[in-house]
């Protein structure tokens, strides 16, 4: 999942590539997608916060998932990826609010991280994904977890859709950073790719997979097996296909990628959706949630005359006078 650092020079396209959702349908094999291409929004998310750079790529994949999935949600739904690990990366926090807007970031320990390199695996480490998608106060909040066992997010993914959602599905996330010309000398920029694959048939029966785990039968026990139908198996092996640089590359569109793979069974691009990197934060947001502590939290937040607050999504800071928000001031 590792991406090369891809080196261009490229004049700036007139036709937008970057930031933006496609979806797409491969009529004839019963398969049906999104392709998610990020370039100044995940750029903007990373920059936002000084990480490590193992960790801003593994939180670029993860932006990449939640935009991936939350692209599929209704008008007024929200979904929130969180993982919470023993891992160097103990947290990560990816808030999509449909229909197009994502803020994210990472808690971590700094000398694990160094210690633990680029292996995407062991900077999670062991603990659980969950997934919760709010749909608005008419609907259930739905919550989705999945064990994380020393896999990447992409291992993650699979689990999710083979637990939650029972739909066969493969997933691709892909995160560099580019180094582009530019005046004053070459800058360093984050871009981040996915593709989401799914086999959903109008009969269901064809939507068996083979087992991955075993489960808790008896040792012995021969491992359940099921053909999978011919479908799902040429789109999996399409996915397969797929290069990390395919799905970062800033001159190869959504359009000409989906081309590629699937020109032969024949594929229908859908709608397309932008998206922003784009915060909720507020200063009366900010100003409501600290009148709700306690007065004793309060007056131990006053520090130097004044009570700092900083958004952990968008670093933003806000100031407050002890008493604008009812604090003592020391
Ligand atoms: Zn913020």
């Amino acid at each position: 999942m590792t991406a090369p650092h891809i080196a261009t020079s490229r004049a700036p396209s007139a036709e937008a590539t970057d930031d933006i959702v496609t979806t797409f349908e491969v009529a004839k094999l019963d398969l049906r997608g999104r392709v998610v291409r990020l370039g100044p929004v995940v750029d903007d998310i990373l920059n936002r916060h000084d990480y490590p750079v193992p960790v801003a790529k593994l939180l670029g994949e993860a932006v990449v998932l939640t935009v991936m999935l939350g692209s599929a949600l209704k008008i007024e739904g929200r979904l929130i990826l969180q993982t919470s690990t023993d891992g160097p990366v103990r947290m990560l926090v990816v808030d999509f609010t449909a229909p197009d807007k994502v803020r994210a970031y990472a808690r971590f320990d700094l000398a694990r991280v160094e210690a633990a390199a680029d292996d995407a695996g062991k900077l999670l480490g062991h603990g659980h994904l969950a997934m919760t998608i709010d749909q608005g106060p008419e609907l259930n909040r739905y919550q989705g977890l999945v064990a994380l066992t020393g896999g990447d997010l992409e291992a993650a993914a699979h689990e999710y859709f083979a637990n939650s959602e029972q739909i066969p599905t493969r997933v691709r996330l892909a995160v560099a950073e580019e180094f582009r010309a530019a005046s004053g000398g070459p800058r360093r920029q984050w871009r981040a790719g996915g593709i989401l694959l799914q086999f959903l048939p109008k009969a269901p029966e064809r939507m068996r997979v083979a087992d991955i785990h075993p489960g808790d039968a008896p040792p012995g026990t021969e491992p359940h097996r099921v053909t999978e139908d011919d479908a799902w198996l040429e789109g999996r092996a399409l996915m397969e296909t797929v290069e990390d640089l395919e799905l970062l590359d800033p001159d190869l569109s959504s359009e000409r990628l989906l081309y590629r793979l699937f020109h032969e069974p024949g594929v229908r691009v859908f709608k397309r959706v932008d998206i922003f990197a784009q915060c909720s934060c507020s200063r009366p947001r900010v100003e409501a949630m600290l009148k709700s502590f306690s007065q004793d939290d309060r007056d131990h937040m006053v520090k130097d005359g004044e009570i700092s607050v900083t958004c952990e999504f968008c670093s933003a800071q806000y100031k407050f006078r002890p008493e604008e928000v009812g604090a003592k001031p020391n």
